[in-house]
C-alpha cells in the first residue's frame, strides 16, 4: 500500500517510521461482532427507553439536535455545572457514519465549548485524516458535557446523569460506528475494568444502542507515550476497514 501525503504526515507526526501492511489487524466483519456488558445506569435506562431524564420532567428522548444542545447548555443535574465556562455538546457533522467519544472536556475544551481542541485534538485531526476522514466529517463527543476540576477522571455518578445525552446524541446520529478514545470512556461505555489494551483491536456492540463500537488510545496518551503510536495507527487501519465494511 502506497501511503497518501495525509497517512505521511500522520506517520511523521506520530515518530512512525515503519510501516507495514501486513501489521494491520484482521478487521471483525459485522456479523462476527462480539456482545459486551452495557452501561447499567438508571439514567442510561431511561435514555435508551423512552423513559425521563435525570431533570425528572423532561423526556431526553423527544429532544431534537438543538433542543439537546439547549438543555445541556443549561443542565445542572451534577455539580460538574458550578466549574465550566462552557458545556461542551459536541462538534460535527449530523449524518456521520463515524462517532468519536471521548471522556470529559479539558481546559482548553471548557474555554472553546468545543470537544478535542488544543494538542491532543490536532493529533485526532491528523489521525482521522490519515484515514480519509477529515474532523468535519464525523461527529465528536464526550461521555461528560462538563469538565472535571483539575482534569480528574469523571465520578461514577457524574457519568451515569450526564450519559443519557450521549445516547440521545447516538440516537440522533444512528452512526455506524462509535470509537471510544481512551481507557476511561471505552471502559465506562462498556461497563468493564477490562485494560484498554485488551479492549482494542475488536468489535463491540454497545448494548444501548446497538452500535458496533471500538476503543483505541486518546490522542492526549499517545502525546506522551510514543510507545504506543504504532498501535494507534493499527487501531486507525482497523477502524477505517470496519467502518467500510458496514452497509
Ligand atoms: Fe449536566 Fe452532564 Fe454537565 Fe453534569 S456534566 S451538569 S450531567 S451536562
Amino acid at each position: 500500500m502506497t501511503l497518501t501525503p495525509q497517512q505521511q504526515a500522520y506517520l511523521t507526526t506520530m515518530g512512525v517510521t515503519v510501516w507495514r501492511d501486513q501489521s494491520a489487524p484482521e478487521v471483525v466483519a459485522p456479523e462476527r461482532l462480539t456482545s459486551e456488558p452495557s452501561v447499567a445506569s438508571p439514567v442510561a435506562a431511561a435514555g435508551s427507553s423512552g423513559g425521563h431524564s435525570h431533570a425528572g420532567a423532561l423526556d431526553i428522548n423527544t429532544l431534537d439536535w438543538a433542543d439537546l444542545a439547549d438543555q445541556v447548555s443549561i443542565c445542572t443535574a451534577c455539580e460538574l455545572h458550578t466549574g465550566r465556562s462552557h458545556a461542551v455538546f459536541g462538534v460535527g457533522n449530523q449524518q456521520a457514519d463515524l462517532m468519536i467519544v471521548g471522556e470529559a472536556p479539558g481546559a482548553d475544551e471548557d474555554r472553546q465549548g468545543e470537544p478535542f481542541v488544543g494538542r491532543a485534538g490536532q493529533l485526532l485531526n491528523e489521525m482521522l485524516r490519515a484515514i480519509g476522514l477529515p474532523r468535519q466529517t464525523v461527529y465528536i463527543a464526550n461521555i461528560l458535557k462538563c469538565r472535571p476540576p483539575n482534569n480528574r477522571d469523571p465520578k461514577a455518578e457524574e457519568a451515569q446523569r450526564c450519559v443519557a445525552y450521549l445516547y440521545r446524541q447516538i440516537a440522533l446520529l444512528q452512526p455506524k460506528l462509535i470509537v471510544a478514545v481512551g481507557r476511561i470512556a471505552a471502559q465506562r461505555l462498556l461497563n468493564t475494568d477490562t485494560a484498554l489494551s485488551r479492549l482494542r483491536n475488536k468489535v463491540h456492540v454497545l448494548k444501548e444502542t446497538q452500535t458496533p463500537f471500538i476503543a483505541t488510545y486518546h490522542p492526549a496518551y499517545l502525546l506522551r507515550s510514543p510507545l504506543e503510536k504504532r498501535k494507534a495507527w493499527e487501531d486507525l487501519l482497523f477502524m477505517k476497514k470496519t467502518l467500510d465494511s458496514i452497509d
